[in-house]
C-alpha cells in the first residue's frame, strides 16, 4: 500500500481534482510549485521558526496518569490544545500563508463552518499582512458569534452565505464562486478536503505533530512507535497529521473516530464511513453522506469541526484499505469523556477532541500498550454546551 497521492492526486479510487475548469490554472499552479516550495530551506526555516515561537512548539507529549491507571493502559496526550488559538488548525494556516506568499498572492479567501479555521485564517493574515475574506454560511454566523467576532477583530471581512442550509457547503460554494471570480486570490482550505493537491499538502503540513510524537516517544518510552494512535476525523487534518509517520509502520494501530451525533442511524449524525458512499465532494472523490439523487445529506454532531458530510481521501482510503480501523462516539459519549479528562487530568478538550477519547472505554486495553490520544483542540469554544448538559 502506498499512502502518497499517484501523479493525478489519486489515493487508490480516491481523490483527484475535480473542478471548474476556470479554476484549473489556479489549481495547476498550485500543483505544479507546492512541493518543491515545502521542501525548500527558505520554507522550513520560516514555518519552522514561525511555528516554535508564534504556535509554540513542540507541543507536549504528556503522559496521563490517572486516564492511564483507570483504562490499564500507558495513555499519552498530544497536548495540540496547547497552540496559539488552540488547536492544530493554525499548524496548517501557517504554512499555506507561506506559499501564498512565495505565489506572490496577496489576497486570501477561506470558508469554515465552526469558525475555527475561519480564525486560524484571519490570524496568519493579520500576521502576515494580507487581506482576509472568509464565507460562512448565515446560520453558522449566528450560532458562532465569538468566532466571528475574532475573526472581525483580526480584520478579516467576513461574508455570509445566504443560499441552502446556510452552512459550510453554501460558504464553500460562495468561496469557489469568488475564487472563480477573483483568479488571483488563494484559496486557503482547512482540512485534507478538496481538489488536488490539498489534501497531500495540507497532510504533509499537519505532519509536524506526528514526527514530534516519534522523537517524544523515543525520549519518554524509549520507542518511537507507540501501539496506537487516536485521532478525530472531520476532514481529517488532525489525524492525517497523527498518522503521517506512522502510515507504513504496520505494528502501529491507526484509529479515526467520528461523530455518531445521536447514533450512527438515528438520521443525526456525521459518521461517514459507515454511511457514505463514493461520490465528489469540494473538488474530490471520496466517501460522502448523500441520499439517492447523490444530494448532500446535512450531518449532525454535537461538535461543530466534526459536522462535515464527506471525508478526505486519505481517509476514505485507509477505510478502505483498513489500515485505519473506523470508529465513532455519539454526543453523549463525547460529552462524558470530556467531563472524565477535565476531572481527572485538568484539561478541558475540545468537543471534537473529546470523540477520540470517547473511544477508550470501548478498546480492550493491555497494560503494556501505549496509545497516544491527539487532543485536536481545547474547550473554551464549548463551554457553553459543556455548562448546558453538565449533570454533576
Ligand atoms: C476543526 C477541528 C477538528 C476537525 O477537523 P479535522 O480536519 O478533522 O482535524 C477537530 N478538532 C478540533 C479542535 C477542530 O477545531
Amino acid at each position: 500500500m502506498k499512502f502518497e497521492p499517484d501523479n493525478n492526486g489519486y489515493y487508490g479510487q480516491f481523490g483527484g481534482a475535480f473542478i471548474p475548469e476556470l479554476l484549473y490554472p489556479n489549481v495547476k499552479e498550485l500543483e505544479d510549485n507546492y512541493l518543491q516550495i515545502i521542501n525548500s530551506k527558505e520554507f522550513q526555516t520560516a514555518y519552522k521558526d514561525l511555528l516554535k515561537n508564534y504556535v509554540g512548539r513542540p507541543s507536549p507529549l504528556y503522559l496521563a496518569k490517572r486516564l492511564s491507571a483507570k483504562y490499564g493502559a500507558t495513555i499519552y496526550l498530544k497536548r495540540e490544545d496547547l497552540n496559539h488559538t488552540g488547536a492544530h488548525k493554525i499548524n496548517n494556516t501557517i504554512g499555506q500563508i507561506l506559499i501564498a506568499k512565495q505565489l506572490n498572492k496577496t489576497k486570501i479567501i477561506a470558508e469554515t463552518g465552526a469558525g475555527q479555521h475561519g480564525v486560524a485564517t484571519a490570524t496568519v493574515c493579520a500576521l502576515m499582512n494580507l487581506e482576509c475574506i472568509v464565507f460562512m454560511g448565515e446560520t453558522d454566523i449566528k450560532r458562532q458569534a465569538p468566532n466571528v467576532a475574532r475573526m472581525k477583530m483580526l480584520g478579516a471581512k467576513v461574508i455570509p452565505a445566504v443560499s441552502g442550509s446556510k452552512t459550510l457547503k453554501d460558504a464553500t460554494n460562495e468561496a469557489i464562486r469568488y475564487w472563480i471570480q477573483h483568479p488571483d486570490t488563494y484559496y486557503l482550505i482547512g482540512s485534507v478536503v478538496g481538489p488536488h493537491p490539498y489534501p497531500d499538502m495540507v497532510a504533509r503540513l499537519q505532519a509536524v505533530i506526528s514526527e514530534e510524537m516519534k522523537v517524544q516517544l523515543k525520549e519518554q518510552t524509549g520507542k518511537e512507535n507507540p501501539d496506537t494512535i487516536i485521532a478525530c476525523v472531520g476532514g481529517g487534518s488532525n489525524a492525517a497529521g497523527a498518522f503521517y509517520h506512522y502510515l507504513n509502520d504496520k505494528d502501529v494501530e491507526l484509529i479515526a473516530v467520528e461523530a455518531a451525533g445521536l447514533g450512527v442511524h438515528s438520521g443525526e449524525s456525521a459518521a461517514t464511513s459507515q454511511l457514505g458512499e463514493v461520490g465528489v465532494i469540494h473538488g474530490s472523490k471520496t466517501i460522502l453522506m448523500q441520499d439517492e439523487y447523490g444530494q448532500i445529506i446535512e450531518p449532525y454532531s454535537i461538535s461543530a469541526g466534526l459536522d462535515y458530510p464527506g471525508v478526505g481521501p486519505l481517509h476514505a482510503y485507509l477505510h478502505e484499505t483498513k489500515r485505519a480501523k473506523f470508529m465513532n462516539a455519539t454526543d453523549k459519549e463525547a460529552l462524558a469523556a470530556a467531563y472524565e479528562l477535565t476531572r481527572m487530568e485538568g484539561i478541558i478538550p475540545a468537543l471534537e477532541s473529546a470523540h477520540a477519547l470517547a473511544v477508550l472505554p470501548k478498546l480492550s486495553l493491555q497494560k503494556e500498550q501505549v496509545v497516544v490520544v491527539n487532543l485536536s483542540g481545547r474547550g473554551d469554544k464549548d463551554l457553553e454546551t459543556y455548562t448546558k448538559h453538565l449533570s454533576y
